[in-house]
């Protein structure tokens, strides 16, 4: 079995999140990508994030007729903070030794990683693919090697895909008024505006 975990805030979850998966699902053969939405996500506690089931709403509609796209709700359903290596931990037991797991991160996560929590546990449970960010760019890996030593063994660089969307980006321009449907998959955008969401 080999598996992409893809996890984020999705707020919202937009054609980046999408392609991402599907490149990385493609040049890696991977069998399926799990969408795991975060709870409360630790990085980003000083801001305001829209309502856990909202998000989770918006990812369901996103991946519904992708078959090999599932969504988890591991993040969501555990209570208080949710670390990465948890997360992994969950999946790991219950795919087994045998799996191969890709967590998927664009570079700018790359550039976070060492102050993630127990990294150095996260990189023995599985292997972190990351995609290019444009605004972002490669570190220096023998650098990161020495903060994390065994990281550059883990880290799979990928070239592709090259997707200049972010989810600041899209909140941002929903509440300027400026055009940003294109950026998410039609139903998102359907439930973004039925909802009123980050309209200010
Ligand atoms: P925000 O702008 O609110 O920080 P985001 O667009 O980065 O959000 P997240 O849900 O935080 O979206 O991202 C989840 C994961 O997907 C992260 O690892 C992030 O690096 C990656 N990602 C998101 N958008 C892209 C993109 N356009 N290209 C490559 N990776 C991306």
């Amino acid at each position: 079995m080999k598996t992409g975990i893809l996890g984020g805030t999705f707020d919202p979850v937009h054609i980046g999140h999408l392609k991402v998966a599907e490149e990385v699902k493609k040049r890696l053969g991977l069998q399926n990508v799990i969408f795991v939405p975060a709870g409360q996500p630790w990085m980003k506690s000083n801001k305001t994030i829209t309502p856990v089931e909202q998000r989770v709403e918006m990812v369901r509609l996103a991946i519904a007729g992708h078959p090999d796209f599932e969504l988890s709700l591991s993040e969501v359903n555990r209570p208080g903070s949710t670390y990465t290596v948890q997360t992994i931990r969950e999946f790991r037991r219950k795919f087994g030794e045998g799996a191969e797991i890709y967590f998927i991160i664009g570079r700018d996560g790359l550039w976070r990683l060492p102050q993630w929590r127990s990294v150095g546990q996260l990189i023995k449970l599985c292997r972190i693919a990351v995609v290019p960010r444009p605004g972002f760019s490669l570190p220096d890996m023998d650098a990161m090697e020495k903060q994390v030593p065994g990281l550059s063994g883990s880290v799979v660089l990928l070239d592709k895909p090259e997707i200049d969307v972010s989810a600041t980006e899209i909140r941002r321009r929903v509440a300027q008024g400026v055009p940003w449907k294109t950026m998410v998959p039609a139903p998102v955008a359907e439930y973004i505006k039925e909802h009123g969401l980050y309209v200010r």
